[in-house]
């Protein structure tokens, strides 16, 4: 038998519809690649999204293909994509696929969560032209980060969907690879069925994480039904609330080998559970001025997220409303970042270590984003670029753009700016600036949970605090103008009823 040949295409966005649109710079800058790119990337390190190198390596071990690369782009978080530039992706996915045939399979990795500017469901919309180009019985897995909004246009045209199930995020590669063992059943003749229910709830993500709460007890769940031989996959997703589209919420799909009747039990019973825990799904975050004491009176060190400007899901990274209250109050041996400032980047740049200076952040005020001046001295200028070492980012390059760290003469405070919008999750991201974070007593990151795998070795969960400021990702939702939501929903609407039913 030849090898199966395997197209492979994929799009990462979150799209946060609060956020500026998301254009074709965004995506150049992370990652923008085609045909033996993919291919050659996804062996080598590189910026490509983890999956690659998972389903790659999973699919080497396991026999004979020929991969058939067709297109992959990821932009950061941010706005939805512009609609002419969506429409460039998707005609070039279509070209090379249909310029590809045959193809015995399609593995698309997605993120799941992008929108497009008049266009809600952009993900179904490639899946589904997909399976049009190569008719129904040619077996499409998709894999997706667990913050997707999955449509029935997409469960339609797929075969299996898989997703994330650490939140921070660690096991893309893992996902992958069981993404490549099911398409190889598949290949082999073997049958796939699969069921899938949406419920109303869209908890904000601050409460989707998978090592306690809630979350983690309906992962566990699922990891525990996936035990059972005659079940492929489960995957329990939380969606993104900040996407404000009709299709939002959280989803059960369950994919058995070949049993429709086993699919839809299993999948309307975790739905059912899901449901009766939703009142579960409450945010604990933390005033900032109880945040500002907490930073002066904390025996052990403490690290705090603002996790309503986390550009890793929408924000700008340049909000000062903690970097303001922390230097005022002259925290000591504090560090923050990421402050995205491209053009004080640009001036630290200039200027060169050793100078002291009046740093003006945000010259140029935006939305949630006051300018803030203080006295400062360049003790590191980097050009942004390195490895990550842990959690996430671990093994992935990385790019903050022209980067630095200041310190704030009055308070001490020290800052890493940088000139790409980017989270701290990433420890390297403050020791590439000469920080040793076990010095420090406390951090503040823009970030809103994959911080957590990055430096757990520093501060365990009970030294850990989310802030509540204002920002385009604030999980306290009363502070965002939703318009797409499906309503009734929980948390908005706490009365919301729900029977069971499956899609
Ligand atoms: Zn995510």
């Amino acid at each position: 038998m030849p090898a199966p040949r395997i197209a492979i295409f994929g799009l990462h966005l979150e799209a946060n519809a609060f956020a500026p649109p998301t254009v074709e710079e965004d995506f150049r800058a992370l990652c923008w690649a085609e045909g033996e790119e993919i291919t050659k990337g996804a062996r080598e390190v590189s910026k490509l999204p983890s999956e690659l190198p998972g389903f790659y390596e999973r699919m080497d071990e396991t026999g004979d293909w020929e991969p058939v690369p067709l297109i992959m782009v990821a932009a950061p978080p941010g706005g939805p994509i512009e609609a002419p530039l969506f429409a460039r992706i998707k005609d070039r996915m279509e070209e090379m696929l249909r310029a590809a045939l045959p193809v015995d399979a399609i593995y698309v990795a997605s993120h799941g969560a992008s929108a497009v500017d008049g266009l809600e469901d952009s993900d179904g919309t490639l899946v589904a032209l997909a399976r049009e180009i190569v008719g129904p019985d040619i077996p499409i897995v998709v894999s997706h980060d667990l913050h997707c909004n999955i449509s029935e246009k997409l469960t339609d045209a797929a075969d299996a969907l898989l997703a994330y199930r650490t939140n921070p995020h660690v096991d893309m590669r893992q996902i992958a690879s069981e993404s490549a063992d099911v398409l190889r059943a598949m290949l082999g003749g073997q049958k796939v069925a699969s069921a899938f229910i949406r419920l109303p709830l869209v908890p904000p993500s601050v409460t989707l994480l998978t090592a306690r709460g809630p979350y983690a007890r309906m992962i566990r769940r699922a990891e525990e039904v996936m035990q059972r031989d005659d079940i492929a996959n489960v995957s329990i997703t939380g969606g993104f609330a900040q996407s404000d589209l009709s299709k939002c919420g959280m989803t059960v799909n369950v994919t058995t080998w070949g049993d429709q009747a086993l699919a839809d039990q299993v999948c309307t019973d975790l739905a059912q559970e899901l449901w009766d825990d939703r009142g579960s799904y409450v945010t604990n975050m933390m005033e900032l001025e109880d945040a500002v004491s907490l930073a002066l009176s904390s025996e052990k060190p403490v690290i705090f997220a603002d996790v309503a400007d986390n550009p890793g899901g929408g924000g700008r990274g340049n909000t000062t409303y903690v970097l303001r209250a922390f230097h005022e109050a002259k925290v000591p041996d504090c560090a923050f970042g990421v402050l995205v400032d491209p053009a004080l980047a640009g001036e630290m740049h200039e200027k060169g270590v050793g100078t002291t200076f009046k740093a003006v952040f945000n010259r140029e005020p935006g939305l949630y984003s006051d300018t803030f001046e203080a006295e400062a001295e360049i003790l590191c200028l980097t050009d942004g670029n390195d490895i990550g070492r842990r959690g996430t980012l671990a093994g992935r390059k990385f790019d903050l753009g022209d980067a630095g760290l200041l310190r704030l003469t009055d308070s001490g405070l020290l800052v890493v700016v940088g000139s790409l919008r980017r989270q701290l999750l990433e420890p390297r991201m403050l020791e590439m600036h000469g920080i040793d974070i076990a010095k420090l007593h406390c951090v503040v990151v823009k970030s809103r949970g994959h911080f957590r795998a990055g430096f757990d070795e520093f501060f365990p969960p009970e030294q850990t605090f989310e802030v509540d400021v204002p920002g385009l990702v604030s999980a306290n939702f009363s502070r965002l103008d939703f318009k797409h939501l499906p309503r009734p929903v929980v948390p908005l609407d706490p009365e919301t009823v729900w029977t069971p039913g499956v899609k």
